[in-house]
């Protein structure tokens, strides 16, 4: 017993400068663990006499109270300092720059095709949409552009074989809006259109929104398309703007017209931008060809319809001077949007 009480005593004294984990757990199974000093002196005590077994009893419970207090405190201590090594691995160096997690805000061509929808199905415009692969009748002959006709020319197009090709513009959606509803039709369309064009101003796939509306008799006048693209043109560019209507032609309207808004570089007093002349054209209009109304078996309406590249107003909206920087995925361009 004498022994046991000694060895308790060393391994207590070992206890004390113990400073780690595991060490910390191996004494604890050495001094009371199954098999440990106080436990077998605790089991031996049935062997002593009874005077003695209340003397050496008392002294093994001091003995163990005295390991629990030294070893939980000594738990707490390794515990904590423990703690205190992680906490220093984990520090946060606040003073880094935050360079992560940009927000994307869409790109440019998206953000002006959203305000040109935005404007439109405020008015009660339903929003269609058409098939990027067409046929020779919804691209061209529908919209008055029979074969051999010169306007066929404007439009350098992509083809398949068996007369069927890219959409060179978004007017073939109206056509299947037409073929496919009755009126009153108030419609826009928005969508990606193709041709074999590329420079500064111009690229193989670009993005348009058209719009249609037709009614029932003859009361759709220019009066009411002057007025919808007058409001649409400020809503785009500021109310301080002045807007123009041009005479001009296409095969699908009669009469048609060009829109100009004054030239926002300068203005309107002349710049590079605007050719000297004050003036932008960014959209084409016009009353509705009656051929058009035939090619879709509609009699006795009236309409007009309008067209715009949403690339062109998005240059002039944000000052950008290449249109193919759109596609090029620079993002020093892109975040600026
Ligand atoms: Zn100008």
């Amino acid at each position: 017993m004498t022994e046991i009480k000694k060895l308790i005593a060393d391994s207590l004294t070992k206890l004390r400068s113990v400073n780690n984990k595991e060490m910390l757990e191996s004494l604890r199974i050495e001094i009371s663990g199954k098999k440990g000093y106080i436990t077998q002196a605790f089991s031996k005590l049935a062997q002593v006499g009874a005077n003695e077994k209340k003397e050496i009893g008392a002294e093994l419970h001091a003995l163990k109270r005295e390991f629990e207090s030294l070893f939980y405190a000594k738990k707490e201590e390794i515990e904590l300092k423990d703690l205190e090594s992680k906490l220093k691995q984990e520090k946060i160096d606040t003073s880094l720059f935050y360079t992560t997690n940009f927000v994307s805000n869409g790109h440019p061509v998206y953000q002006m095709r959203d305000m040109i929808i935005d404007y439109f199905v405020g008015l009660n415009f339903a929003l269609q949409d058409g098939p990027f692969i067409e046929d020779d009748f919804h691209n061209f002959e529908a919209l008055n552009i029979p074969k051999y006709h010169p306007a066929r020319d404007m439009q350098d197009t992509f083809y398949f074989k068996d007369s069927f090709l890219l959409r060179t513009h978004t007017s073939p959606i109206q056509i299947r809006t037409m073929e496919n509803t009755k009126p009153p039709i108030r419609m826009i369309c928005t969508g990606a259109t193709f041709r074999r064009d590329y420079d500064l101003t111009h690229s193989p796939m670009f993005h348009q929104c058209e719009g249609l509306v037709v009614e029932q008799g003859d009361h759709i006048g220019f009066a009411h398309l002057k007025f919808i693209l007058e409001q649409f043109v400020k809503y785009i560019f500021g109310d301080g703007v002045r807007v123009r209507f041009r005479s001009s032609f296409f095969p699908f309207t009669e009469p048609s017209a060009e829109v100009d808004v004054s030239c926002m570089f300068c203005n309107g007093s002349g710049c590079r931008v605007c050719s000297y002349t004050g003036f932008l054209e960014i959209l084409g209009c016009g009353i509705v060809d009656s051929s058009v109304f035939k090619a879709v078996g509609y009699k006795d309406v009236s309409g007009y319809a309008f067209g715009m590249g949403i690339e062109r107003l998005t240059m002039l909206k944000w000052g950008i001077n290449d249109l193919r920087s759109f596609y090029e995925t620079d993002l020093r361009i892109l975040e600026q949007f």
